[in-house]
């Protein structure tokens, strides 16, 4: 028998309601044992309705409401008792530490999906887009955790894992007939269905890296020498003070990542330290980071100081970001200009916050015209993006050797495709991944 498992199901701290669940076959049993209201009891309780009642306890004199969802009929699919009581640390944790005493146990963090998980509730990539919503910052963001809750890419998966199952039962049957037209007719057959599922497997794997702007965001790097004002760019971009702004260069020692929205973006923006030639050790190490962010890039911003000329620095960092996607910032607009450059520049005054929505703008139009597709799913996840890719790798083999070798060798690429395309709905997922995708959900869900 599975342990009942306990969590406060809302966040912890003051609030107006909390939520303690209670999942597994004890769940009613301990929920009477600590709490009582009229008809709240084995063969009179009716499921999904809420109970006004009280803890039983006689200084803790709280009133709470309590629902039963009897199983199959619950989030885990198990018997879950769910208290709603007064929000707060203390009434919380008590309710807590009399259903332990009653014989629940605390759950690890997403100990009830994955319960849910394991009972068939949900699929794997379900339960992925239980987190993403959760987790969500943008629109965007959420609607992708919903599709996946809503089960578009399960349904996607499971077409394909249908069709390639299809395949392996012709190819069962072919060989039962050892004539050689037969083979023959089926390999044709199978290569062209094959081809279009690698066509549509492909389809989705160009939606990944849309996909990983909606989840992770835009990485930007303010790139330039020091003392030109990147950090009083970052923070203009930021609306608030993160990095330091001094007139001492090479204030900014380290790299700092901080992220805003914009428009529905997430645009994470790295202030690096400037690159120059350093002799202290701290700044050194700054200075390679800065390095090794401009590489990972989505799009450098190099600001340039507008009142001075340009430097052997500026002309070097001009070199640096050659062939990249970049702005050339031209900063300190209020003061006298001394550049002048013959390529296309955004100028700003960081310090009195002007430009800045031309630059959010800039970045993401570009972004949008890059990476956005139009797909009625966009693959969010690394998890599936690698199954998807893998799975193309074995289709692209059966593909290649369809003609040469013998239907039983195709069919075991075929089969492997079908395994990788079940690692994202669960079905084929080793236990080691499957814990460590539950225990990055928060405690209580
Ligand atoms: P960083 O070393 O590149 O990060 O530069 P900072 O943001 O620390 O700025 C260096 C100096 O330039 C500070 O004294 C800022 O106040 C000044 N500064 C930054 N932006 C502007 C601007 O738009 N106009 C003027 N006049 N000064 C600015």
């Amino acid at each position: 028998m599975e342990d009942t498992i306990v969590a406060q199901a809302t966040p912890v701290g003051n609030g107006g309601i909390s939520i303690i669940r209670l999942s597994g076959e004890k769940s009613f049993d301990i929920a009477t044992s600590i709490f009582s209201a009229k008809e709240f009891e084995k063969d009179k309780v009716t499921p999904r309705k809420l109970y006004l009642g009280k803890i039983k306890d006689e200084t803790f004199k709280e009133n709470c409401l309590a629902v039963y969802f009897v199983n199959p009929y619950s989030y885990t699919g198990e018997d879950v008792v769910e208290f709603q009581c007064h929000g707060g640390t203390f009434v919380s944790n008590k309710i807590i530490d009399m259903c332990i005493q009653n014989g629940a146990r605390l759950a690890l963090p997403g100990e009830f999906t994955k319960r849910s998980f394991i009972n068939g509730k949900l699929s794997l990539d379900k339960a992925e887009g239980v987190i993403d919503v959760i987790n969500a910052q943008t629109e965007s963001e959420a609607r992708a955790g919903f599709d996946l809750v809503n089960g578009e890419l399960f349904k996607t998966v499971k077409s394909i894992q249908k069709r390639l199952t299809d395949m392996l039962a012709e190819i069962e049957v072919s060989l039962d007939y050892p004539e050689q037209d037969i083979e023959y007719e089926t390999a044709e057959s199978i290569n062209g269905r094959l081809i279009t599922i690698k066509d549509e497997l492909n389809n989705l794997l160009a939606t990944s890296k849309h996909g990983k702007i909606i989840k992770d965001g835009v990485n930007v790097v303010i790139l330039g020498k020091p003392n030109v004002g990147k950090s009083s760019l970052m923070n203009a971009l930021l609306s608030y003070d993160r990095a330091i702004v001094t007139e001492i260069a090479g204030t900014t020692r380290d790299t700092l990542q901080e992220s805003y929205i914009y428009k529905d973006m997430k645009v994470n923006i790295t202030d690096t330290a400037g690159l120059h030639e350093s002799d202290d050790v701290v700044e050194k190490i700054g200075i390679e980071k800065a390095k090794s962010s401009i590489n990972n890039a989505d799009i450098i911003l190099l600001v340039l100081d507008g009142s001075k000329e340009l430097s052997i620095e500026d002309k070097q960092n001009l070199e640096l970001i050659k062939g990249k996607k970049a702005f050339v910032i031209i900063n300190k607009s209020d003061l006298e200009q001394k550049i002048s450059v013959d390529f296309e520049t955004i100028n700003i005054s960081a310090k009195n916050k002007q430009g800045i929505e031309t630059i959010k703008e800039k970045i993401y139009e570009t972004v949008k015209n890059d990476c956005f597709v139009q797909s009625s799913i966009t693959l969010t996840n690394k998890r599936h993006e690698i199954a998807v890719s893998e799975a193309v790798n074995y289709i692209t083999s059966a593909i290649d050797n369809i003609f040469d070798i013998s239907l039983d060798c195709v069919a075991v690429d075929i089969k492997s495709a079908w395994e990788k395309l079940g690692e994202i709905t669960g079905e084929t997922t080793s236990e080691d991944i499957i814990d460590a995708i539950f225990s990055k959900f928060c405690l209580g869900k």
